[in-house]
């Protein structure tokens, strides 16, 4: 009695069999064409927030001249303390932050997965990254924290 098969060619038959299954979820994205608009609304939402602070960083400037404590008022315009412009204009710039990250997302394809547990990667709707498209969480997430 002699052994015929060889070991080797026993394995290199069973490795061709193993089917590669990619993870769940892990092909999701939006369409090129959808990014595209993702983008298109991200940067109309940076060049406007950009425009706010532009106007605020002037007018902060004019009162830092002259005395900001004693702007007159007119026709019962409000003026913003400077605390609270301040405010105003941090938030505008962490919105700008959070929307250039987006752009990232969008240029490697992520742009609205959410890592949630239970979405694994799932698409946010896009009903909700049109008004916000700088989420990166779906709905129930968010709201949860
Ligand atoms: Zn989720």
């Amino acid at each position: 009695m002699s052994q015929t098969v060889k070991d080797g060619e026993l394995n290199e038959g069973l490795e061709v069999d193993v089917l590669e299954v990619p993870a769940e979820g892990t092909l999701v994205r939006y369409s090129d064409a959808k990014l595209e608009m993702f983008k298109e609304i991200i940067l109309g939402k940076i060049d406007q927030a950009k425009k706010t602070l532009e106007i605020n960083k002037k007018e902060s400037n004019d009162t830092a001249d002259t005395s900001p404590t004693f702007k007159v008022l007119e026709e019962g315009q409000e003026t913003l303390s400077k605390e609270e412009q301040g405010k105003l204009m941090q938030r505008q710039k962490d919105f700008i932050k959070v929307l250039e990250f987006a752009l990232i997302r969008i240029g490697n394809k992520t742009f609205g997965q959410c890592h949630c547990p239970k979405c694994n990667g799932k698409l946010i709707s896009e009903a909700r990254l049109k008004c916000t498209p700088g989420a990166t969480k779906c709905v129930e997430t968010k709201n949860h924290n």
